[in-house]
Formats: C-alpha cells, sequence, structure tokens
C-alpha cells in the first residue's frame, strides 16, 4: 500500500506492507485525511519519529478477534488515547497523559490502509451516521481541539472575545463561539480569511479596527479573552492592552521561529489578567465535537476544504501556506 511517511523534513509517497492487526483492533480504509498545521510544523521542525495525518475517516475493511465494529461501517479515529487514571488524567490534563502521548494509529493517517489498535476502537472511534460526508466527519479532531479552548475560556453570552489569526484553526473558532453566543471578534491581514470569519462576528484586516470593534462589541472594556490562532511574540504581548481587566491571554498556536516573549508582568498582575493555553482535546471534547459535526449544528464545510492525492502531498501544504485555501484534505492516490 501507498504511505506518506516523515523523511528529512519532507513526506515521501512509500511502498509498505499493509498494517496486520490483532485482537479487539481493526484496519481502516482510509477515504480523507485533513492537513494539520502540526503535520507542516513536524515536517519543517524534522521533528524525529513523526506520524504524519491524524484527522481521519474512513472505512472499516478488516476486523481482528473480538472488534465491536462490523466491515464497512464508517468511522472517524482520533490518534491519542489517555489513560483516565494517571495524576495528569484527573486533573483534567488527559492530552499531557504519558500514555496519550505515546498512543499512536499506524502508520498515520495519510495511507491506504490504517491499523486501529484496541485502545483507540473502543475509546477514540465514532461511527458517520448515513448522510454525514467523511471530510465533514474528518474534522472531528481539530473541532474537539477548539472546543476544549473554547470550554477554557469559558465563552458564553456576552462574552466579546478576539480571535487572531483567521486559518482553520481560527475561522472554527469563530463558528464554535458564535454557536455558545459570545461575539467573536477576528484580525488577519487576509481579506478573503477575514471576510469568512464577518458571517461568525465582526472581522478587521488591521489592528487599529480590530481593537476598536473589541472595544465597541464590550462597552469600552476590551475583550474578555484574545485567542492566538496565529500572531507574532510582539503582537502578544500588545494584546493585554487590548484585554479588559481580568481577561484572558490565550495560545491557541505554536509560534515558529521565535516563541519568546517579553511580557509585562506587572500589568497581569494589577490587571488579575490570565495567560493560558489549550493544545489538544479530551476523550469527553472528541464525543461532544463529535456530535456538534454529526448533528449538523457545527459545518466544517464552510472552510471550503481542497482535496489533493497523496501523490500531490506538497501541493496540499503550499495551499495553506500561501493562503489559496484554509483547508486541505489528502486522499489516496
Ligand atoms: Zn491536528
Ligand atoms: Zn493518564
Amino acid at each position: 500500500m501507498k504511505a506518506l511517511l516523515a523523511r528529512d523534513g519532507a513526506a515521501h509517497l512509500a511502498e509498505i506492507p499493509v498494517p496486520d492487526i490483532g485482537a479487539g483492533e481493526f484496519l481502516l480504509k482510509v477515504e480523507v485525511c485533513g492537513l494539520c498545521g502540526t503535520d507542516v510544523m513536524k515536517l519543517d521542525t524534522r521533528a524525529p519519529g513523526a506520524v504524519l495525518g491524524h484527522e481521519l475517516c474512513g472505512v472499516v475493511e478488516k476486523t481482528g478477534p473480538g472488534s465491536t465494529f462490523r466491515i464497512g461501517e464508517r468511522v472517524v479515529v482520533s490518534h491519542h488515547v489517555p489513560c483516565l487514571d494517571c495524576h495528569y488524567c484527573r486533573k483534567g490534563s488527559e492530552s499531557m497523559c504519558r500514555q496519550f502521548k505515546a498512543t499512536n494509529i499506524q502508520p498515520g493517517g495519510f495511507a491506504d490502509y490504517v491499523r486501529v489498535p484496541a485502545l483507540h476502537s473502543q475509546h477514540a472511534t465514532f461511527r458517520v451516521p448515513e448522510g454525514l460526508d467523511p471530510v465533514s466527519a474528518s474534522q472531528t479532531e481539530p473541532l474537539a481541539c477548539v472546543l476544549r479552548n473554547v470550554k477554557r475560556l469559558e465563552a458564553g453570552p456576552g462574552d466579546v472575545i478576539g480571535v487572531v489569526g483567521l486559518g482553520a484553526m481560527g475561522q472554527m473558532t469563530g463558528q464554535l463561539l458564535k454557536l455558545r453566543g459570545a461575539h467573536p471578534v477576528g484580525l488577519d491581514l487576509d481579506a478573503s480569511r477575514a471576510a469568512s470569519f464577518g458571517r461568525w462576528g465582526t472581522a478587521a484586516t488591521d489592528r487599529d479596527r480590530f481593537v476598536s470593534a473589541g472595544k465597541a462589541a464590550s462597552e469600552n472594556r476590551g475583550f474578555d479573552a484574545v485567542v492566538f490562532s496565529a500572531g507574532t511574540p510582539a503582537l502578544v504581548a500588545a494584546s493585554l492592552s487590548w484585554l479588559r481587566d481580568g481577561g484572558t491571554l490565550n495560545i491557541f498556536a505554536s509560534f515558529h521561529p521565535d516563541p519568546f516573549l517579553k511580557l509585562d508582568m506587572n500589568a497581569v498582575y494589577h490587571r488579575e489578567l490570565t495567560v493560558m493555553s489549550s493544545y489538544s482535546p479530551s476523550l469527553v471534547d472528541l464525543r461532544e465535537s463529535f456530535e456538534l459535526i454529526a448533528s449538523g449544528q457545527f459545518k466544517p464545510l464552510f472552510l471550503k476544504p481542497e482535496q489533493f492525492p497523496f501523490s500531490s502531498f506538497d501541493d496540499a501544504v503550499r495551499a495553506v501556506k500561501t493562503r489559496k485555501t484554509l483547508k486541505s484534505i489528502l486522499v489516496p492516490g
């Protein structure tokens, strides 16, 4: 079978054996797998042992003894499974659980077939209902990341939330905030991305308009929170003055190549600001995310995902990096 494997900072389409499956496991025939920013980052930073592709949807091809899935069922699979029993899990940091980090699908979502281990099969696999398209279903994991972040922000009616960086994750944040009754205000230099965000709230292509839109929507208090889905350390530092007193600075992206920040700690202290982040979802977040998509409440297709065969992986990456598309989806071929 064909699979995209990471080597020397690039993805190579290799011919490898179809994985064997054991008890409680199943083999998934991949239909689609979304390209995540972290796939690109893993390649750019030459992360050792990188597994590419984790936004996958497909059809059960073969089942191991004791599997609860049937051949032909369409499912969505997530790639990490927490133990739910360790100190991290008990404290709500499931994505920091050592098992979470150690578990994965094999060889990764950009492959013709994927071995889904028993743990994933049991805890992180969702049956796709009739009528839900595989591309929408594949966005369960990224939406779960967004959902976890929005839940941690406790964003709801009356809240004005700034979103900096209106790529796929920023756009999904806007849609989810609107769904939860908050008022999102987006910032992106790209006019088409700002226009796309406009359907969820207010959007601006320059910083001054963004800040004044936040003030206008909040009786001049400023943002309850500012979410950085992209940006620069300098912009993050400046954002303290955009927050209301008691507001939250939220880091929802990795910063490359320079992650270091000079921050006014006196403002953080005297104004009781919170600095927080959110990275990866819990099992509950995944389940809730899947239900939001399956019920039609959340619609991933507004991202207008563009499909590329595995053999055009570089084009799929370029399309996102050059802002030609919000979301690239890889398909076998
Ligand atoms: Zn991802
Ligand atoms: Zn754990």
